[in-house]
């Protein structure tokens, strides 16, 4: 069984037949480096490092370069604004996005080429496109003529007749046609310059990505990645002027679903931007330090690569909280340094409940690296594994583990990682999770009266339920004291009034819930109190 991807450019899943064979070479575009890294430059690495170590999983080579945006329209802006040294501006947002990613444990990334380190093969390849006449100097700089390029558009679905009517160009500009996209740019005077035939200046966006990608992995390669929003005009100018070049360029296109908020993109120009408040939930630096980096990898990959992730408040602790939950379960387990290969796994013979959660695992990230559905998969064996004892829940668990590590998640040091960031909430978190546990058991039991007035506790206190396949989770969009308060009140509240009707196991399971969550009942002459222990 080989893996299947799905291929923007033909819409269409194939097989993964790399130009060598086992040997996979794949360009994910990178960041432009002038500001604080967010959300949305986090996932791109991660989902493509999932992606990557599926392909190592499955056996085969891999180089995956990923670039860095290092000369731009916005750092050159930043610099000018701030009188800070340009470079200074770009070195500086490298290291800290070279930085998330060794937190978020992206490993299979081979080469970070910045865009400053190539220009003089940019300068090279924009002459061969002159000198053929599929590019023409401007009063201002080089200009890719798209008219000229057979089937320009085909990766986004649009078409250039099209692009004559919405395009607006420059009064003056002395384009063949206003979807002609820079090349080169001449400079303007306090600009960083590189010599051309052109006159001193510096490249456009899309070429750095055609020429880096072809000098690291050659003119033709197997996977070209990024988010959904490169489609155009940066990937279609890409095709464009590496296939006008005579490169084959990329073979399959593979592109990652947005970040969304409230069911739209996010982009840095909405107002609700300017208020720092609301600008904080996306930072990158913040989110790593409040959720733990752990957390953050696996709400990136816990959907399918190819949906947006809608990124809310209380996403990503409802994310963390599941996360917790997995190492709870894992226990010891999770601190031990073994990580078997895939071919390890799939040799271990396995009783066939945990066989076939095995085999839905891989057939999901054989099908176009479903995470969504391995994570599922996972989840069923945490669920399975909870009822087991001994040498057979040891064996169940070691199989979530390790199935878990291929994607880089449920590593040693994980655990400490999220207990280390500061996400305030445990306790609210454990108490949540043992108001579950109390309605899953109220349900069983059709004690309806327990199970409603849980459901009433959570919609007052605006917890959101999410019933799933791999049971229920829970989502809130902040913690306070005030709220952990109330669930407590709440609880000890239904607790005696199943004391009322003699319904001592509904009490019962309610008390045991709470002393799990580190939570003490003391029943007294004036009724029951709770203390955090
Ligand atoms: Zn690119």
């Amino acid at each position: 069984m080989s893996i299947q991807v799905y291929n923007s450019l033909t819409r269409a899943k194939a097989p993964l037949e790399p130009l060598e064979p086992g040997v996979v070479r794949m360009y994910v575009c990178g960041p432009t480096v002038y500001d604080d890294c967010h959300i949305g430059h986090l996932m791109g690495p991660v989902v493509f490092d999932t992606i990557g170590r599926w392909i190592v999983a499955r056996g085969y080579r891999l180089q995956v370069v990923n670039n860095i945006t290092d000369i731009d329209d916005k750092i050159i802006r930043r610099a000018l604004e701030t009188g800070e040294d340009w470079r200074s501006i770009s070195e500086r947002y490298t290291e800290q996005y070279l930085q998330f990613l060794r937190e978020l444990g992206v490993t299979t990334i081979s080469d970070h080429p910045r865009c400053t380190e190539y220009v003089e093969q940019m300068v090279a390849f924009i002459e061969q496109l002159v000198a053929e006449d599929r590019a023409y100097p401007t009063a201002d700089g080089v200009y890719f003529d798209v008219e000229r390029q057979l089937g320009y558009g085909k990766l986004s679905g649009r078409k250039v007749e099209d692009m004559q009517a919405g395009a607006r160009v420059a009064a003056g500009a002395d384009l063949r046609h206003p979807a002609d996209f820079a090349l080169w740019k001449k400079a303007k005077p306090g600009e960083p310059t590189w010599p051309s035939p052109w006159g001193d200046g510096r490249p456009g966006w899309h070429i750095e990505c055609s020429v880096m990608a072809s000098a690291l992995l050659g003119p033709t390669f197997d996977i070209h990645g990024g988010g959904d929003d490169l489609k155009f005009p940066h990937h279609e100018n890409e095709i464009a002027q590496s296939e006008a070049h005579g490169d084959a360029y990329a073979a399959c296109w593979m592109h990652h679903g947005l970040i969304q908020y409230g069911g739209r993109k996010i982009a840095k120009s909405d107002p609700r931007m300017q208020d720092p408040e609301f600008a904080l939930q996306f930072n990158a630096r913040w989110l790593l330090d409040t959720y733990g980096a752990p957390a953050v990898r696996y709400f990136l990959v816990r959907s399918p690569y190819r949906s947006p992730i809608d990124f809310e408040p209380g996403t990503l602790r409802g994310a963390r909280t599941g996360l917790v939950r997995l190492h709870k379960l894992l226990g010891a387990l999770l601190e031990e340094p073994d990580e078997p290969t895939l071919d390890e796994i799939l040799a271990r013979e396995l009783p066939a409940e945990l066989a076939a959660q095995r085999a839905t695992f891989v057939a999901a990230m054989d099908d176009d690296f479903n995470t969504g559905e391995a994570v599922a998969a996972l989840f069923k064996l945490a669920v399975g594994a909870k009822g087991l004892a001994g040498d057979a829940r040891d064996t169940a668990l070691r199989l979530l583990r390790d199935l878990g590590r291929v994607l880089g998640l449920l590593m040693p040091g994980d655990a400490a990682r999220l207990a280390a960031a500061d996400c305030g909430d445990e306790r609210l978190g454990a108490v949540l999770d043992a108001a579950l546990a109390v309605r899953q058991g109220a349900r069983e039991r059709k004690d309806f009266a327990t199970a409603d007035g849980l459901r009433e506790l959570f919609a007052a206190q605006s917890v959101k339920l999410l019933d799933g396949p791999s049971g229920s989770t829970w989502e809130l969009d902040g913690a306070s004291d005030e709220r952990l308060g109330a669930l407590l009140d709440g609880l000890l509240a239904l607790r005696g009034a199943a004391r009322g009707r003699a319904d001592f196991a509904t009490s019962d399971a309610i008390r045991d819930a709470l002393a799990d969550a580190g939570v003490n009942l003391l029943d007294g002459p004036q009724g029951t109190r709770w203390e955090l222990v």
